[in-house]
This record gives C-alpha cells, structure tokens and sequence, in this order.
C-alpha cells in the first residue's frame, strides 16, 4: 500500500483514482465477497500457520493491532485531539470497506507522531509476526519529523529500535555485527528449545521509506539515516507514498547513492498505471518491487525478462481496489512462469489479514498444493536482503521444516 504519510488531499485523489480506473463500489464487493469465499475453502489449512514464513513488504505502522489502535484512538479523542466515536466502529471491523481503509490511514498517522507510540507499535507487531512462525522479516517505515514535538527521522528511529529490544517473548535477531559476535542468535537454530524454554526466534531487518511527497533533501537524508543504522539492521531503501503525488525522478540522485553505498532497493512499482514511471523503475532495475499491478503486456513481459522479484499483496491489492478480482490477479501468471515472487501483507492491521492468511488465499484460490506451497514459502529467502548467513540458516529451518512435514502429509 501506498500510505505513510496522510491527509485529507491525498484520500480523495487516491480514492478518485480507484473509482476512475476500477469502478471501484462494484468491483471491491466483488472482490470482497470473492475474499470470503476463498477465506472459508482455506478453513482447514491450519498447517499454514506452523510453516516457517518470510515477510519482506510489510508497513510498520499499517501493521498495528487492532487493539492498540483503539486504546491509542481513545486517548486521543480523550484529549480532544480526534472524534473518537467517529472511528472507533472502523477500527472494530474486519472487513472495511475502501473508505474505511483509508479512514484508518489518516488515523493511524496521526497515533503515529509519538515517540512511545512507536516503540510499542514496534515491539507488538514483530511479536505478531513471530507468533504466526514468521522467522524472518523486513520491516519498511517512513521515518517521521515533527518538531512540534521534538521528533526528528533520526529519533524516530531510535524509537523503532527501542521497540525491537524491547519484545521479550521470542528472540530477536536484528544486529548483523552482534549476530556475528554473540552466539546467542546464530548458534541455536530457529525453533530449538532454549532454556528449557521452547522460544520462536525471528531475524528483524528494516527498510527505510522515502515518501513521494518528500524532496529530493529530503530523501538523501534518509539515505544518510540508513547507511548510519546498518549495524542496527537497516538494509535497504523503500520509495513508497501516494502514486499520484511526487516524480519517481525527483529520487533517482537519493537511490542511486543508497544503491551504490550497497544498500538494497524496493519499489512500490505500478500501483497505478503511470507508463512512464513504470518503465522508469524498471529501467532502474530495482532488487525488488512491491506488488507491480498496473503493468501493460510489454512492462509485464520486461519485469519477467529482467526477473525482478515482486512483493505480492493479495488482500491489500483487493480492498484497495487495484485489482478487481482475486481470480484474475497477476500472482498466477508469475507463478506459473515460476517468476521471482514472495507473499506479503502489507498492512497487516489494516486490511485485518495475517502472513499465514495470505498463503491461505493464494493456495486456495489458485489450487496450489502443499508440497508448491512450501517451495513457495522457502524460495523467499533468495529475495531477502540480509546477508548469506542469514540466508544459509533460513534455508536450513525451512528444508527442516519440510523434510519433517512433506512425508507425515496425506492430505494434497
Ligand atoms: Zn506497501
């Protein structure tokens, strides 16, 4: 998704370009009722939630648990600082409509603009993540200024990581220097009991957002910001934000300069149908990009011969309307061409949907079987970003996973 940084502006032209190009009120029942539909066929896959996942496109704060949000939204209209009626029905429900989507947007930027706010919105969502057997997760947020408040991109940073040390009931790995020094992480694989204590552990890495309604300052600020936080698990630069605001070019100088200071890139890439920014990041050759809907036959077809891999939203894609029809996503003609993907939620809170939840869908609505949805799951670890290390112990925990699993399963 495309939010980080909200006002009332961009909600309406968002909203304009979901009704301009997808009629929307129509289309988001349809692809609503068809979501149900697939979530009641995956009832009986509960085994999804036991395998080992990857999470690479994921919003820290559109991650946020619904009951956090709530105490956070009533504390505000506490203080007088929002309606708090005129929300809370939004954050109650699961499955909101594209207006709502939007609505918890805007207010979750505003919950957003607190230091301690962060820190715990920070410690919970990698708790979720870890409970659903998520081992490893990049994490992308948009580091925030404010300085009524006294908050700068760099503090609101320091903010985040406080949130990462803080979790307590799994182990964290988010330090590539400490990982290499301690052995507190890399020694015990993923899952083994620790302490006579069975402990899940989950490697964290963060992308840093550059918003598209930043400048081009703006943006190589951030860049500075990431390439100072290496050791502390950045490992790479997001360029997200309202498509419709900003000029992909305006952070070509800003990417360039991450890219060559070795930090990877992800692109929030075809969201609308802009022919020129499209071909323009995939000129860049970006080392991934998030959910590339509105590609044409030829941009489709030069994302597949460059094969650069794509972070697939399923239920973000629906409930925000850029894509019609669960049926008809691009996902199955990618996974038929065994093209470079990986499943992701990215707003987990927002669109009330969960990793596990997303392989779900996909496997119920494109009849995969379980044996393709475990490569599915463990060819994510080619696409991360984090170092061979890393890489080397993931791939360990999922041919664990599935050697224990593949001959114990009768059910596909
Ligand atoms: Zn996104």
């Amino acid at each position: 998704m495309f939010f980080d940084r909200m006002d009332s502006n961009s909600r309406e032209s968002r909203l304009i370009i979901a009704i301009q190009s997808q009629s929307a009120h129509f289309l988001e029942l349809r692809g609503v009722k068809k979501e149900r539909e697939v979530a009641r066929k995956g009832k009986n896959m509960e085994w999804l939630e036991s395998m080992p996942k990857v999470e690479l496109h994921a919003h820290l704060n559109g991650s946020i648990r619904n009951s956090t949000l709530l105490e956070l939204a009533r504390n505000l209209g506490d203080e007088g600082d929002i309606e708090f009626s005129e929300v809370e029905h939004v954050i109650l429900k699961d499955d909101r409509s594209l207006v709502e989507v939007f609505k918890l947007f805007d207010l979750i930027h505003v919950v957003t603009t607190d230091h301690e706010a962060i820190t715990r919105i920070t410690k919970e969502v990698i708790e979720d993540f870890a409970s659903e057997n998520v081992v490893y997760i990049e994490l992308r947020t948009t580091p925030k200024r404010n300085d009524k408040i006294g908050m700068s991109k760099r503090s609101y940073m320091e903010a985040v990581m406080q949130g990462v040390k803080a979790v307590t009931t799994v182990d964290v790995c988010f330090s590539p220097q400490t990982e290499q020094l301690t052995s507190s992480c890399h020694s015990r694989p993923i899952h083994e009991p620790c302490n006579d204590d069975l402990r899940k552990k989950i490697y964290v890495r963060f992308l840093l957002s550059i918003d598209r309604r930043e400048s081009a300052a703006s943006a190589m600020e951030t860049v500075d910001l990431a390439l100072g936080m290496r050791e502390m698990g950045v490992v790479g630069i997001d360029l997200s934000g309202n498509p419709t605001k900003g000029e992909w070019v305006t952070f070509i100088p800003a990417l360039e300069y991450a890219r060559k200071q070795g930090l990877k890139i992800s692109l929030h890439c075809g969201e609308v149908p802009n022919r020129t920014e499209i071909n323009g990041m995939l000129d860049f050759h970006p080392d991934r990009v998030g959910h590339a809907c509105c590609l044409n036959d030829a941009e489709f077809e030069c994302l597949k011969t460059l094969k650069i891999p794509v972070e697939i939203c399923l239920t973000s894609n629906i409930r925000t309307g850029t894509i019609s029809s669960i049926d008809i996503h691009h996902f199955a003609d990618l996974h038929r061409d065994k093209h470079p993907m990986v499943l992701c939620t990215d707003d987990a809170g927002v669109f009330s949907t969960s990793l596990s939840g997303e392989y779900k869908i996909a496997a119920s609505t494109f009849g995969i079987k379980r044996e393709e949805v475990y490569r599915l799951a463990s060819d994510a670890v080619h696409f991360i970003f984090a170092d061979d290390g890393v890489k080397t112990e993931l791939r360990n925990t999922f041919m664990a996973f599935i050697k224990q699993n593949l001959f114990s399963d009768c059910d596909h």
